[in-house]
């Protein structure tokens, strides 16, 4: 258990996360006793694994959860321009984006922000 607390803070320590392939060395730890760890966290719902490849190796980046839904959070935002929000999501309107009234007012409000 203490070595999970230690896999977790160094997790925790890097807020873009930390390479799979980095977190054994670290931890001090053997690979496959890491990989079952990161398991284990993933399962808990404490972690989450991006494939990710560095200098042709393939690995995981390793995130915790709780700051990847944050992220999520913030890109949600992304859909409102001045308290507007993006027209188009959850809309059911069969149309043509072109000719789109919503659409052309959105974007206008989104070139004016920028
Ligand atoms: S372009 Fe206009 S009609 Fe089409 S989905 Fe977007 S908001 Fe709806």
């Amino acid at each position: 258990m203490e070595i999970e607390e230690k896999v977790l803070k160094l997790i925790k320590s890097r807020k873009k996360g930390i390479l799979q392939n980095e977190l054994w060395k670290k931890a001090e730890i053997d690979r496959r006793k890491c990989s079952r760890i990161v398991d284990k966290l993933e399962k808990e719902g404490k972690i989450v694994r991006e494939q990710e490849s560095t200098k042709g190796t393939r690995t995981y980046r390793i995130r915790l959860a709780e700051i990847k839904e944050k992220e999520k959070a913030r890109d949600f935002r992304l859909l409102l321009v001045k308290d507007m929000f993006a027209p188009c999501t959850g809309c059911a309107i069969e149309c043509t984006p072109e000719q789109c009234i919503p659409l052309s007012e959105w974007v206008v409000h989104l070139i004016e922000e920028q």
